[in-house]
């Protein structure tokens, strides 16, 4: 195996700033409202622009199926298919229209001043520290930049045009896949598992240098409905039960110790989300999330439990909980499989950056992956900040990805 570990030579040896610098000025952003598949015409735009990339890059058959997911292919010299993903859209929490990414070269530590008095300030962002003389790019103040995720697809782009310049670099089959709609948790919903046809995937999604992750929250929604007694005020004394009331109590009763503002690291958490309905009957959404699969159980057990007393405490109310099932923590179906993360790694280490395992407090399309077979554990992109104005990334982290992703398909052609 030969070792990627020089970011200089990859940025030197490919279009891997150009190319991000492109799909990053082109509107992807999701709309939850949307019920078409990609929710938004922008996503196809550099869907298109990705196939013509791809093709340009001798790819077989790089094509848009009906649904927005991008795929090729790029046959190997070692035997099985080894996956990546990418996904094509930005967050719909912040604007990412018209971006203007700035590129500050020579990065000297101090902070990033840009327009809207938005400051990318080292104290907040202390990754930065880590990449003095570095080019940094960003936004201008006033959109999200979008490594997230395009910085995923521009690495995973790099690893193909590296290859393609390399035929004597050993690896497994190619298969990319480009999907639509991630941010809106839609991702994985029209996947084409069968066509992709991996033995395994990467999504390349992840955060800064080092980042991988095997492991994600498990899931749960507990829809909470509170039905009452309807009565006219005037004369509802003894009579009228208000459910708005009971669901008040309800909400105030779960553990604030426990909220997602409270918790960090490997600690789950309750979540109210929405809440609707009226003095009649009304219903609360809360999310459940936690590592442990007999710890969410648990938690589901805790909301009947606060539903059951406050029917104690007035028995004319009437509480049903509903527990939903979100997503499952990969981990455990990883762990069958456990050099698959090793491989990983291996492929970190041999681009001579510490890997750091992080788990996710969240879902990720591969998780959703993972549950339906196809094992896909999460790399990083070597972006920060995603989301929002202070997005960044430095172009050695972007093009470090890419040497991960080399490492990679090489130790899968081992
Ligand atoms: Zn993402």
């Amino acid at each position: 195996m030969r070792a990627f570990d020089d970011p200089a030579e990859i940025l030197e040896m490919t279009r891997l700033v150009e190319r991000f610098l492109a799909y990053v000025r082109i509107d992807t952003q999701s709309d939850e409202a949307s019920t078409s598949c990609p929710s938004t015409a922008g996503q196809l735009e550099l869907g298109r622009l990705l196939v013509s990339d791809l093709a340009a890059l001798g790819l077989t058959d790089p094509g848009l199926d009906e649904n927005g997911y991008v795929l090729a292919t790029l046959p190997g010299s070692a035997p099985g298919v080894l996956g990546f993903c990418a996904h094509l859209d930005t967050a719909p929490a912040f604007s990412g229209k018209d971006v203007r990414p700035r590129l500050h070269q020579n990065y000297d530590g101090s902070p990033i001043r840009l327009e809207n008095g938005v400051v990318i300030d080292p104290a907040d962002s202390p990754e930065l520290l880590q990449c003095l003389g570095d080019t940094i790019i960003t936004a201008d103040g006033t959109t999200l930049l979008g490594a997230d995720d395009k910085a995923g697809i521009a690495a995973i782009l790099g690893l193909l045009e590296v290859l393609r310049a390399h035929p004597d670099v050993r690896h497994p089959t190619l298969r990319v896949c480009f999907t639509p709609d991630e941010e809106v948790g839609r991702g994985t919903r029209r996947f084409p598992l069968e066509r992709f046809g991996a033995d395994v995937a990467f999504t390349v999604d992840g955060g800064f240098t080092g980042e991988m992750n095997v492991e994600t929250f498990s899931a749960d929604k507990a829809i909470v409905t509170f039905t009452g007694v309807a009565e006219h005020p005037g004369t509802a004394k003894g009579k009228l039960v208000n459910a708005l009331t009971y669901m008040g109590r309800f909400l105030a009763r779960l553990p604030a110790a426990e909220s997602p503002e409270c918790t960090e690291k490997r600690a789950g958490f309750f979540h109210a989300t929405d809440a609707q309905g009226d003095a009649a009957r009304c219903r609360a959404s809360v999310i459940l999330r936690d590592f442990e699969a007999a710890v969410l159980a648990d938690r589901g057990r805790r909301i009947e439990a606060v539903a059951r007393a406050l029917v104690a405490e007035e028995p004319r109310l009437k509480v049903e909980v509903e527990i939903q099932q979100q997503y499952r923590n990969m981990r455990a179906e990883l762990e069958r499989r456990p050099e698959i993360a090793a491989r990983l790694e291996r492929a970190i280490a041999a681009a001579r950056i510490e890997p750091r395992i992080e788990p996710v407090r969240g879902g990720t399309d591969g998780a959703q992956l993972t549950a339906r077979g196809l094992p896909v554990p999460n790399v990083f992109t070597g972006g920060c900040g995603f989301h929002g104005p202070r997005e960044w990334i430095s172009t050695r982290a972007l093009a470090l990805s890419t040497c991960t992703l080399l490492n990679l398909a090489q130790l899968h052609a081992e």
